[in-house]
């Protein structure tokens, strides 16, 4: 049987000097830097930007993270890029508020751009047959994925899997949230996204020092966690994740099909955890929700009553400042969440009957004025 190699290197500041000897140990540990990338590979770093937040509230990969990753890339490789597709608005200023366009241009890492893109088949596909990918990303001949460990609302978390969704540009990544309503149905064309750019991605490295709980990926709190992983395989590096947070890795939906279509594995006689003790790692009581996620879309009178009774997103009138950005993320026609007869002087409301619970909304609210609440009668 053959087994995932994943390294957790624990890092407990963002000190320059304390991450760039942890990112050295890890990818030494999985065979060193020559293992991932040939001399004249143009390589992308992608870190998880989501909407451009500043380093201290936890949303973004943190920039000493591609700090260390691209100093030490750029002892090897000359074409080294940097971008991500955000929830809202273009990659340059969320790059930028990120504190990781600072970094890029320390280290002389080209943009990549991630607001336009092309339609790629994917025949063998399992689940989606063609995605729209950011030319950035074709452009690349490898990929070196900077993920963030945080909550999220759909997919219980976003780790290595998820954040190669930010390969979609710009506003289609809702398109895809319409049309894979459900946590499995999404979390099923993430894994068949993640197998089409497979032969691209170099190696998955996951931003652990200080993580995200609670009403994430945007507005949850931080919490220290003290650790970098590194993987070539992003279920397992996933897995690992879970295991530090003490979640089932089979709440979180990409685990599954991940191992069934073959892009990784969470079994953990499959995965050989190297580098520093995972169980001395757990940080304990780490807030996420972890409840079964259900893998079927009710139809008919049952979708109706589900529709009902189903956990939905709560928006606090006392937060709202009515900026639109939720109204601009709701994917569904006629929206779910709007301005009330057009008046934008009043915060949105929401029509649930239509919600899909993507729950864009709660993502992109830069106040935290979106959560998600069981209704009464699902306690
Ligand atoms: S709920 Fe949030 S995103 Fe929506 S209008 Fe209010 S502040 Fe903006
Ligand atoms: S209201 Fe929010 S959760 Fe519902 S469909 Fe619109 S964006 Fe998604």
């Amino acid at each position: 049987m053959s087994t995932s190699a994943v390294a957790l290197i624990r890092c407990s500041t963002y000190d320059e000097r304390e991450v760039m000897d942890a990112v050295r140990s890890g990818i030494g540990l999985l065979g060193g830097i020559d293992a991932f990338a040939a001399a004249d590979d143009r390589i992308l770093l992608k870190p998880n930007v989501l909407a451009g937040d500043s380093p201290g509230s936890c949303v973004c990969t943190h920039p000493a993270i591609l700090k260390a990753v691209g100093g030490l890339f750029r002892e090897r490789v000359k074409a080294i890029t940097c971008g991500d597709s955000p929830g809202h608005g273009d990659s340059g200023p969320s790059l930028t508020t990120a504190g990781l366009a600072t970094v890029a241009e320390e280290l002389g890492l080209g943009t990549a751009d991630f607001d336009q893109g092309r339609q790629v088949d994917f025949p063998d596909s399992p689940q989606a047959n063609r995605f729209l990918i950011a030319n950035g990303v074709l452009a690349a001949d490898g990929i070196v994925s900077l993920s963030k460990l945080k909550t999220h609302m759909v997919t219980r978390m976003t780790g290595a899997v998820k954040n190669l969704y930010g390969c979609i540009p710009g506003q289609t990544k809702r398109r895809y949230h319409y049309t894979h309503p459900n946590a499995f149905s999404f979390s099923q064309m993430l894994v068949a996204l993640n197998l089409l750019l497979k032969p691209k991605v170099r190696l998955h490295i996951m931003d652990g020092v200080m993580a995200m709980e609670g009403n994430g990926p945007r507005n949850g709190d931080p919490v220290h966690v003290g650790v970098l992983l590194f993987s070539t395989d992003p279920v397992a590096l996933d897995t690992v994740m879970c295991d530090l947070i003490e979640l089932d890795p089979m709440r979180v939906p990409t685990s599954g099909p991940g191992r069934r279509w073959e892009l990784g594995t969470y079994k953990k006689d499959e995965i050989e955890i190297v580098g520093d003790s995972l169980s001395s790692a757990r940080p304990g009581g780490f807030k996420v929700k972890r409840g079964l996620v259900r893998d079927f879309s009710p139809q008919g009178m049952l979708a109706r009553i589900d529709n009902l009774i189903a956990q939905r997103p709560v928006l606090d009138r006392r937060k709202c400042v009515r900026c639109g950005q939720c109204v601009l993320s709701c994917p569904v026609q006629p929206k779910a969440l709007d301005w009330y007869k057009g008046n934008d002087k009043e915060p949105p409301k929401y029509t649930y009957n239509r919600c899909i619970r993507c729950y864009c909304c709660q993502e992109i609210c830069p106040e935290g004025a979106i959560s998600v609440k069981r209704t009464v009668l699902r306690l």
